[in-house]
């Protein structure tokens, strides 16, 4: 019997930050040796949101760092097939096939397509952007992929992504799993400034490539408590970034219970609580640095992990589109 396959990844418009990392790559870390894992480097989704000489440009860079900020997180090369989404165009293809399997009010009716819109300064929907969730449903299914581990803003993808699998195998016969969501512990990571998430757009991140010096300066000028004034008032835990923070990725909790109470009866500063956070993140991140090291030593090492995932994950999809084009009848070559 075959392994189940695993499909996720990231959109190269940067390094990756810890909202990416509880999201999604946690998951891939905790769960990719158990699968054939496919990593998937999004550079035709970027440009729903993104698409200037300038962004293009970006790509190759950003991949290496998105690929290298993976391993560090603790992804094992030899058990994950990394690849670019652009040098597949068969996943075009089936996009193409698949765009007749869903609404237009369906696709309207996906929250984070819109948060997406306006963050990146479009006044109206690209008919691009609204095809977001069918040309990941693409992705996904393209490799079969059968769990997908993502955040929060993904999941509504996801759904569509089922809902178009089980109505491809409703009209033409079973080709697709449909594939199963996985669900992060925190399935959405608060910003630096308090907004509702971590993300690129707002410049409100903490990367796993920070230093401890950047760590440290991002802590300090973090939102807390607007109310509180002093370290003798008593302040609000609940919806406070900084425990926030504490509640992920402070492993001693006892800490962590303590400063909370002190916290709510007035007895602690917010940078001692900061310092805290500071001390926790950085002991986090450690091992990501160490290993970030040897990869980055390990001159070529990314280059040909995208290279050959990419060469493997083409043979795949042109057998998967064989399938589809019998299942569906059309013509093939
Ligand atoms: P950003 O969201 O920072 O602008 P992006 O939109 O380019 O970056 P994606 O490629 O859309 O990033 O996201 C990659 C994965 O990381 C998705 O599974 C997404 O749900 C997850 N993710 C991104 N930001 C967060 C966050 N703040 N909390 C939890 N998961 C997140
Ligand atoms: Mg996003």
């Amino acid at each position: 019997m075959s392994v189940a396959r695993m499909l996720t990844g990231d959109r190269p418009t940067g390094r990756l930050h810890l909202g990416h990392y509880v999201g999604s790559i946690a998951n891939r870390v905790r769960l990719h040796q158990g699968y054939d894992s496919f990593f998937i480097v999004a550079d035709l989704h970027m440009l729903t949101t993104r698409n200037t000489r300038e962004d293009i440009q970006r790509v190759a860079d950003n991949a290496r760092e998105m690929v290298t900020d993976i391993l560090a997180a603790g992804v094992d090369p030899a058990r994950a097939t990394f690849y670019l989404q652009s040098a597949i165009p068969e996943v075009g293809d089936l996009n193409t096939l698949l765009q007749n399997l869903v609404t237009v009010p369906r696709l309207e009716r996906v929250p984070s397509l819109k948060d997406m819109a306006r963050d990146s300064g479009k006044e109206e929907m690209p008919y691009g952007l609204l095809g977001y969730p069918v040309l990941q449903a693409a992705d996904i299914l393209c490799v079969k992929g059968q769990v997908v581990p993502v955040g929060k803003d993904n999941a509504a993808h996801v759904e569509v992504t089922r809902e178009i699998a089980r109505r491809f195998n409703g009209l033409y016969g079973t080709v697709f799993p449909v594939p199963e969501l996985i669900q992060a512990e925190t399935p959405s990571l608060v910003g630096t400034d308090g907004a509702a998430k971590m993300s690129k757009s707002r410049g409100n991140t903490i990367l796993l490539s920070d230093d401890e010096a950047a760590v440290r300066r991002k802590v300090m000028g973090m939102y807390t408590d607007p109310n509180r004034v002093r370290a003798d008032v008593p302040g609000t835990v609940e919806g406070n970034p900084v425990f926030a923070y504490h509640d992920v990725f402070n492993p001693d909790r006892a800490q962590v219970a303590e400063l909370k109470e002190r916290y709510r009866a007035g007895r602690v500063g917010d940078v001692e609580v900061k310092e805290k956070l500071t001390d926790a993140l950085n002991r986090f991140l450690d091992p990501i640095r160490e290993r970030r090291e040897r990869i980055e030593d390990d001159r070529g090492l990314v280059d040909q992990l995208i290279f050959d995932g990419t060469e493997r994950t083409r043979r795949e999809v042109r057998q998967t589109m064989r399938e589809v084009r019998r299942a569906m009848g059309l013509t093939s070559a």
